[in-house]
This record gives C-alpha cells, sequence and structure tokens, in this order.
C-alpha cells in the first residue's frame, strides 16, 4: 500500500514538473519571439561590475550597457542598495525589462564565514557542510544575491595547487557527498524562494590536476582517470540539480575547457543530462586567445559552439557571436538555445514575477550575520579542525595558570575567515586571543607575543597578505620579536604556538613550491621548544604542509586550516576540551614534497612494495617511503576508539542483491566524542586495474566515554561500478575486499564475491 502511495506521489510530482516546465517554455517562447538577435547575445553577457556607486546605477557605464540590453547579469556587487538599483535600469529602461541575475564568490558563507571548503571538508559531516551553504544562501539573498559560483568541486592531489583549499580534497566519493549537500544547501527544495540561490558548480573540469599544481596549467589524463576519479563530484553536483556549470580555466585533452564540446555537450549534457546553463570563468573565452587556438571571434564561436552559455567578463560573445553569426559559424539556434538557458534560470529563480525578490531591505538588516549564524559557524569550525598530534594528551588544557599565545597568527583577525571570503566582516573576524580570552574569563591568564614575521622575506609577506590581509610590520626586528616572545614564554605554563599559513598563501594563484612551514616562523618553534615548555601548535594552513619536522619535536599538533568569522572562538572551544576535536583530513599529508602528488587511492602497479620500504626494483624511493605522514581520513580525539572485526551478513553478493558490513566502536577513552567509521572497498581483479582501496561510505557517530555502538553499511552492486575500458559503467564479478576504519590506514579487513 505505502509503495502504492509513494509511486502515486512521485507520478504527480513529475506531473507538476511537465507542468511548470511547459508553463515556463510558453512564458519563455512568447518572450523571445520579441527580442532582436543583440538582445539575444546581450542576455549572453555576464561583465565585471565596473564602477557602480550608489544612488549613480543608471548614469555608470555598466548602467549605459544595461540600457542597451547587452547586459544578462552582473556579479560580485555588495548590498541591496545598489543591486536594487541596477535591476531597476535593467527592468524599466531597458525595451523589455528582462531582470539581470546577480552572481557572488558565496564560497564558504557570506559575511557570517565558515571554515574554508577544505576546512569543511574535514567535518565529514553532511547535515552542518549543507547547513553551512543555507545559511550563506539566506544571508546573500537578504543582501540582493541571488546565484553563487559554488560548489567548487575540484578533486585536488597536488597540494602546492593553491586552490586545494577551496575544494573538498583528493576523494572523489567524499567530494561527491559534499557536492550534493553545498546544492541542497544553496537550492532548497524551491528556488523560488526568496532565501534560496542558483548554484554554479566548478570549475568544470579537472581544473585541480594542474600539472605541477600552478594555477591554469594545463591538465592531462585519460579518459578512465577522468571517468573515475575526477568527474565524479561534478556529475553529482548536476545529479543533485545544481542549476549552472562554470567552465574551468584548464584545458582538457588539448582543447581549453571552455571550448571542448567533449566536456560541455557530450559529457555534460548529452550523458549526465544537465538542463541549467554554463558560464565561463572568469575572461574565460579570451583566455583562448592566449592558449593559441584563434582571435577573439573564432575562440567565442567555438566556445558557444561547445555549448557555453554566458562569457564572463570578456565580451567576445556581445562583440563577436553577430559577426559569426553572419558569416555562418554559428547559427540563430546556437544563440537562441544560450538565451533560453539563461532565460530559463531567470525564470526558476522567479525574477520575471519579481525582479526585486531577492531585494529587501528588512532582511538585510535582520537576517545576516546574525548571532545564531555565527553560533552555527562556530560549532561547525569546532568540527573541521583535525587533532594531529597529541603525545601524553597535553590537549585539552586546563583552564588555569598563565598560557603564552605566541606566533604571527595569535592575533590576526583579517586572516582568519581565509581566502574567498568576498562579503566577510574583517573587523568582526574573532582572533585567536579574543577567543581565548572569552572562553577563559578571569579562570587563567593570557600572554601574548607577536614571536616572528610571517616570514622573513618581505616581498613574500605582501604577495602572501592580499585582499586587505597585509602582514603589518611595526618597525621592530625578528630578534626583537623573539625577545618578547622568550619573555612571555618564561612566564607561562604552556606556549600556544599560532602558526602556519596566512590566508592568501592558499586559493587562486597561490602555488607553492614548498609546503613547509615559512623559515621565521620554524625558527620561532625551534626556540619555543628550547625552552623546555610544553608547547600546542595550532596550525593555519590551506593545504597538507610537509611538517614532518614539526611533527617529531611538538607534543601537540592541532590544524584548525581557516575557520572564518568565529575562528578564534573555535579554537579556543576545542583547545580547552569544551569541544572534543573530531575532524579527519580529506586529503594526505606528505613527507616531504618529492612524494607529491600522494593520496590513498592509487593504483598498486605490477612492482608494489612486498614488506617494507627500501625494495630495490620495487615502486619507492631510495630516500624516503611511500608512507604519508598523515594518511586521508585521519584525525585524532580527545578519547579513543577501538573497532571490533568487520562482520559480513554473506560472502557473497548477487547483481540487485546487497550485503551487510557492520563492525563494532567502542569509546575506550575517558571524553565523549564523535568518530568518523570509513569503509573502503577494493576490487581485486578487474578488466581493467583498479586502485587499492577506495571510500565508499563512511558515517560519523557519537560515543559516550564506555559506550560502544554497531555501525552497519548496506553494500550493493551499485558500490562496485566503475567506468571500463568503453567508458561503461559496470560492476565486474570477483573478489572484493572490505575495509572498515577511523582512517584510510589503520582498517580491519573482510571480504566477500560478487557472483
Ligand atoms: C575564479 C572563479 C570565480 C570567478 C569569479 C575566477 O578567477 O577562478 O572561481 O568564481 O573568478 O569571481
Amino acid at each position: 500500500m505505502l509503495r502504492k502511495i509513494m509511486i502515486a506521489l512521485l507520478a504527480l510530482g513529475s506531473l507538476q514538473v511537465q507542468a511548470q516546465d511547459a508553463k515556463m517554455k510558453t512564458f519563455i517562447d512568447a518572450l523571445m519571439k520579441k527580442m532582436t538577435v543583440d538582445e539575444k547575445i546581450g542576455q549572453l553577457n555576464l561583465p565585471g561590475s565596473g564602477d557602480i556607486v550608489t544612488g549613480q546605477a543608471s548614469n555608470s557605464d555598466i548602467g549605459k550597457k544595461i540600457k542597451e540590453g547587452k547586459v544578462g547579469g552582473l556579479f560580485n556587487i555588495k548590498s541591496v542598495a545598489k543591486i536594487k538599483a541596477v535591476q531597476k535600469v535593467a527592468v524599466e529602461e531597458t525595451r523589455l525589462g528582462i531582470p539581470m541575475i546577480f552572481g557572488m564568490d558565496v564560497i564558504h558563507g557570506y559575511e557570517t564565514v565558515f571554515p574554508i571548503p577544505l576546512g569543511l571538508s574535514c567535518t565529514w559531516d553532511m547535515k552542518a557542510i549543507e547547513r553551512s551553504a543555507q545559511i550563506a544562501a539566506q544571508e546573500a539573498s537578504a543582501d540582493g544575491i541571488n546565484w553563487t559560483f559554488s560548489p567548487m568541486v575540484d578533486i585536488a592531489r597536488d597540494p602546492r595547487w593553491g586552490r586545494i583549499a577551496e575544494g573538498s580534497g583528493e576523494d572523489a566519493y567524499l567530494g561527491s557527498e559534499i557536492a550534493k549537500a553545498m546544492v541542497r544547501g544553496y537550492q532548497g527544495t524551491d528556488l523560488k524562494k526568496d532565501n534560496t540561490i542558483l548554484s554554479c558548480v566548478k570549475h568544470y573540469a579537472l581544473y585541480g590536476a594542474a600539472e605541477a599544481g600552478r594555477d591554469y596549467n594545463t591538465t592531462d589524463m585519460s579518459r578512465l582517470r577522468m571517468h573515475n576519479e575526477y568527474l565524479p563530484p561534478y556529475k553529482a553536483a548536476v545529479d543533485a540539480g545544481a542549476g549552472s556549470v562554470m567552465a574551468s580555466f584548464n584545458e582538457v585533452d588539448g582543447v581549453p575547457a571552455t571550448a571542448s564540446k567533449y566536456l560541455m555537450t557530450d559529457v555534460l549534457r548529452t550523458q549526465w543530462g544537465f538542463k541549467g546553463f554554463v558560464v565561463t570563468d572568469y575572461t574565460g573565452i579570451c583566455e583562448m586567445e592566449d592558449h593559441g587556438i584563434g582571435n577573439l571571434q573564432q575562440v567565442s564561436a567555438r566556445a558557444l559552439k561547445a555549448g557555453i552559455d554566458m562569457d564572463m567578463v570578456c565580451e567576445g560573445f556581445l562583440n563577436t557571436v553577430k559577426q559569426s553569426l553572419k558569416e555562418g559559424k554559428v547559427t540563430m539556434a546556437d544563440i537562441d538555445l544560450a538565451c533560453r538557458r539563461i532565460l530559463e534560470a531567470k525564470y526558476k529563480l522567479g525574477l520575471f514575477e519579481d525582479p526585486y525578490r531577492y531585494c529587501k531591505e528588512e532582511r538585510a538588516k535582520t537576517e545576516i550575520f546574525t548571532d545564531t549564524h555565527r553560533r552555527e559557524a562556530r560549532n561547525i569550525a569546532a568540527q573541521s579542525f583535525v587533532l594531529l598530534k597529541n603525545e601524553g594528551n597535553l590537549l585539552p588544557l586546563k583552564k588555569a595558570g598563565t598560557i603564552g599565545l605566541i606566533g604571527p597568527l595569535a592575533n590576526n583577525r583579517e586572516n582568519m575567515p581565509g581566502t574567498w571570503s568576498v562579503a566577510a566582516r574583517f573587523d568582526k573576524a574573532i582572533p585567536v586571543l579574543e577567543g581565548l580570552q572569552s572562553v577563559l574569563g578571569d579562570r587563567a591568564k593570557v600572554l601574548h607575543a607577536q614571536g616572528s614575521f610571517l616570514d622573513y622575506d618581505t616581498l613574500f609577506e605582501q604577495r602572501a597578505g592580499m585582499f586587505g590581509k597585509a602582514f603589518d610590520r611595526d618597525g621592530r626586528t625578528s630578534q626583537q620579536l623573539l625577545e618578547e616572545a622568550m619573555t612571555v614564554a618564561a612566564q607561562s605554563d604552556v606556549i600556544v604556538a599560532a602558526l602556519g599559513e596566512s590566508a592568501e598563501m592558499s586559493g587562486e594563484c597561490s602555488s607553492r613550491s614548498s609546503l613547509d612551514m615559512p623559515q621565521a616562523q620554524k625558527d620561532l618553534l625551534m626556540a619555543l621548544l628550547k625552552t623546555g615548555k610544553p608547547v600546542v601548535l595550532v596550525l593555519f594552513t590551506g593545504r597538507p604542509l610537509t611538517i614532518k619536522w614539526e611533527h617529531e619535536n611538538v607534543p601537540a599538533i592541532l590544524n584548525v586550516w581557516f575557520g572564518g568569522s568565529e575562528a578564534g572562538y573555535a579554537i579556543a572551544d576545542v583547545l580547552f576540551g569544551d569541544v572534543n576535536p573530531s575532524g579527519k583530513l580529506s586529503t594526505t599529508w606528505p613527507q616531504n614534497i618529492g612524494q607529491v602528488p600522494l593520496f590513498y587511492n592509487h593504483k598498486n602497479t605490477g612492482r608494489p612494495i612486498r614488506a617494507q620500504w627500501f625494495e630495490k626494483f620495487r615502486t619507492n624511493y631510495l630516500d624516503v617511503s611511500n608512507d604519508p605522514l598523515y594518511p586521508f581520513g585521519y584525525g585524532l580525539s580527545y578519547t579513543s576508539f577501538s573497532y571490533s572485526d568487520v562482520k559480513l551478513s554473506a560472502n557473497t553478493l548477487k547483481s540487485g542483491g546487497s550485503l551487510t558490513a557492520s563492525v563494532t566502536v567502542s569509546n575506550t577513552g575517558k571524553y565523549d566524542g564523535q568518530e568518523v567509521v570509513q569503509l573502503y572497498i577494493r576490487d581485486l581483479v578487474g578488466s581493467i586495474t583498479r586502485p587499492v582501496k577506495e571510500l565508499k561510505g563512511f558515517q560519523k557517530i557519537t560515543l559516550k566515554a564506555g559506550e560502544t555502538k554497531t555501525v552497519e553499511f548496506r553494500i550493493s552492486v551499485n558500490d562496485l561500478k566503475f567506468y571500463n575500458y568503453d567508458l561503461k559503467y559496470v560492476a565486474e564479478p570477483g573478489e572484493f575486499k572490505i575495509f572498515i576504519g577511523g582512517n584510510s590506514r589503520e582498517v580491519k579487513e573482510a571480504s566477500f564475491r560478487l557472483l
């Protein structure tokens, strides 16, 4: 009976969707009949916002363009007042009054900033991630924005690439789950609601595989690797209903993604059934002149033909597509299709019903940077931190005595939100010092010293301190800073060293050829350790770092990424044990940079190591083992967990059936805690080679001290599928291994056979 009701409801739902689609089609058909070719091309144009000043929108350069029907949308304008003013120009001063769409890089929060995406991914908490996107959507939409350039789902295995900070790490399964959660969070179930916004999955495709980690660089990989290891998160976002996609800067198979018909049409639309619109990345079209595949007219035509709908910044479509139409290089159908897709997005956002739907001043006053949002950001930030080491249970610290807080990141507000936080209230972000003082009250004393520069090299420091996140020097020498730090250290019972990268040492065009802690800070850390006082390293970073020396010499390391507006509070919550850390790495941390790229789900090769490093004529190095410093999925807690052996409900699996793998997990320590139980599978024999392990499930559970829980994973044939040599998505009969554990290295095993 229940099943019948469900089927009836689904059928009803699909009928409703069909009716809505038909209504939309009728509306857009009628509108497009009235549009000139120029007006249609105008819809494809997303210029830089330029000189919009409140009160002068109509007279600005961009205002003139809008009046001429040459603008489909604008991006990165902040405030309802400004957005309303330019929207008014589009609605009241153009021939057809077509409203504009307003985009922004709302990447990890709006004014309330959450941890950088790489940090968020370490929560492994899909509800929390979805909620962060929901809050971001609520705040952005309250301020006039209806389209975000997020989620960024690029798989990245090379931490030299600065944009690893903006994604969810190295794993396609975790990345896909997060992609879905973000799309759900932004778009909700109804895009027409004024507190949901259109998402844009980016950067399609393979942007994270840039050669040598240099930004915008060439990517080149087999279709097998593409489909099995890099494309799944984009597909997951599309399956979850993402309304738009952004083309990436890089080339794929010798063709810039922006001109790749294979990516934009064959895969995205034909294989995956994507129905939304595709926008280029910033100047993506004109950059194809530098890629060397033609002049502006040629590359614009190629982009349109490939399946690009909207041109960000270049105005290549605006200025050349009509000529290409005359010359027969593009067709009216190409232009119509792109225009229709953009109009559809506007329709779905409800902009034709009310162009000012997202421009309500009252909402801007009451729904942004609220206490509730900030509280949630604090909780989520605390969940994103990863405890890398905790020798002798140095952490949590007691709320007593004197704490020496030392380091260039100890009292720095502007760096807390991290990279890509366009809308952040930097003046309100909470630095570590303020967090510690607030959590401690008068129970303990906090002494503070800067201790060192970010780095000795001033030019490097400038490059690493852009967008208002500069590390101002106050005239003191590094020796003077160190002396002050030593004085503070001498008076302290414990030292908290707040060190690492600045926010802009990761992010766009912030690639590094070294993953070490900047030398000035490393020298400070050595000096602090020499005092013999216990030292806790609070590590800021937007990427995996090479901290082997730190791991060997510092008793406790808490990695805090960039935690967002409430970072300082969240750090204090964890340091003093009000929150027990539960973050798990979504990337492998190498021992040294020469191991990069290092990732857990690699292939076995024909000559894997059999026993122990070093083995001659096997896949390994002379000077370092293949082991990571910290494996994917790793992260400690103030408590400890033990895992039972894996139990399987059956030893065979039939196509169409499923089996259950279970373990019991016990909290064997003194604190209540959360653990991310991870399921990995290995396909032992395949028609193509298969990874040594692949994440296929995870559950984040809460266990009170002493408590035991059984965790079950249902495994079905779908979990065993991969793209075979002919790019068919199949599961192949044979032996499989299952691994369950608290990280990708320490696992319990079992095996079964797919019949
Ligand atoms: C970045 C995108 C971003 C766009 C718009 C580009 O430089 O690659 O991620 O969405 O700018 O600001």
